[in-house]
């Protein structure tokens, strides 16, 4: 039986991450209705930094919006030493201080502080509710200043290495079949405070509980590359090493198969990469993830083949969701091989997490480790995946609320009609 354990607003709100009834109105981002396609269409990538009240006066520039170049100039502008922006900077992201208010902004000299209650906003989210899942990973609730709610997820691990699962849009636009959060459509891109601000939240809640916070993966809600601006700018906030400081090779960014803008984040960022394939043949992912009818197995995969020997000692993670009788066979498990030949990579099986309304069924565990052993006798490097956090809607595939208006589900291929 699951354990369960809430904990509210209240109880957290010594925490300093609540909107406080006096707190002034933050960033708000265009919002995009809903729509599959096209997933290229125009979109405001790059918000202001200003938070928008409505009142110009009383608009406040939002601190973890800013990598930390931007921020020293911002503050040698206000008439202030470069040395009290790195101040700044390690009272937001360092030191254990992780401050949420000007109240916590220690050390800072009495005039910087002044200013920067005056002109600038320590925090972009508020937390809704906190969940405990019975194997111990927590799912928190954040809501953004237009009342939207995005899912971070801490996952705590026996051996010291804490992930934070970070959430990069509200909803998202791919419609990956298997994917609660693709029934949403997307709502809008995260901005870089706001995903930024999930990660220094799990340091700062969890830290004592769990040790290190060691890793963050972008696959909380959303395409993290369909918002590729927003996030190569937190995850480089996120690697600074005057601040969060965590390593590049443990920021790992997981992407459906965006090819133009995997390109990009190969070329523009040292953190790692994870490509959801869960699929060995054209047909059945153009069904299960739609992406693969504008950037197909062959692009996507010759893509990395070119880019990565360009990187050191840099591997591909492949995800593969395993659907019963869909993509587990063992034909695949040989395509799979041939593949991913010649690009350096691991691939992590991923035992499919059910949810509501789903057509879709996980492999059975004997047959997931047949498949494993399949691959391995090949010598390819893989990993079984266990799924966590399941009972809190809280793993892989699970996050969101898709809500009245959802994504349309696709046809069948007729040879999966009876499968699913
Ligand atoms: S699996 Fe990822 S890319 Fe696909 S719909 Fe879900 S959140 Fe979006």
């Amino acid at each position: 039986m699951a354990v369960f354990v809430r904990w509210t607003a209240s109880s957290l709100s010594s925490l300093v991450f609540f909107s406080s009834p006096n707190a002034s109105s933050r960033l708000s981002l265009p919002c995009q209705s809903f729509s599959r396609f096209p997933l290229h269409r125009p979109f405001a990538t790059r918000p202001p930094l200003h938070q928008e009240s409505g009142d110009p006066a009383s608009s406040k520039l939002l601190l973890k919006g800013m990598e930390f170049p931007e921020l020293e100039k911002w503050v040698q502008s206000q008439g202030f030493r470069s040395g009290q922006a790195l101040m700044l900077w390690k009272c937001l992201y360092g030191n254990n201080s992780w401050a949420q208010s000007h109240d916590e902004l220690a050390g800072l000299n009495k005039d910087f502080r002044k200013m920067l209650t005056e002109n600038a906003s320590l925090k972009a989210l508020s937390v809704k509710d906190v969940l405990t899942a019975s194997d111990g990973t927590r799912k928190i609730l954040f809501t953004l200043e237009d009342g939207s709610v995005i899912e971070t997820v801490v996952i705590p691990c026996s051996r010291g290495r804490t992930t934070v699962c970070v959430s990069s849009q509200v909803g998202c636009a791919m419609n990956c079949q298997f994917c609660y959060t693709g029934r949403m459509g997307l709502r809008k891109h995260l901005s870089t405070a706001e995903i930024v601000e999930q990660a220094v939240f799990a340091r700062r809640f969890f830290s004592s509980e769990f040790g290190s916070i060691s890793n963050v993966v972008f696959m909380g809600m959303g395409e993290p590359l369909h918002n590729i601006d927003n996030v190569l700018k937190a995850s480089a906030i996120m690697v600074d090493e005057q601040g969060l400081h965590f390593s590049p090779r443990k920021v790992t960014v997981s992407t459906s198969g965006l090819v133009p803008q995997l390109k990009r984040f190969l070329r523009e960022s040292a953190c790692a990469l994870a490509v959801s394939l869960n699929a060995t043949t054209d047909e059945v992912r153009n069904w299960i993830m739609p992406i693969n009818r504008k950037y197909n197995l062959n692009l996507l995969l010759q893509t990395l083949r070119e880019e990565l020997p360009t990187k050191h000692k840099y591997k591909v993670l492949f995800e593969y969701v395993m659907l019963a009788g869909v993509n587990d066979s063992m034909e695949d498990a040989k395509r799979l091989i041939e593949l991913v030949r010649g690009i350096p990579c691991k691939i992590n099986l991923i035992s499919f997490n059910p949810h509501s309304g789903t057509r879709f069924k996980p492999t059975p565990d004997e047959k997931m480790i047949r498949f494993r052993n399949v691959l391995a006798e090949a010598g390819v490097v893989v990993f079984l995946r266990l799924s966590r956090g399941d009972d809190q809607m809280a793993a892989c595939g699970q996050l969101g609320k898709p809500g009245d208006i959802q994504a349309p589900l696709l046809r069948v291929p007729e040879q999966f009609q009876m499968v699913v």
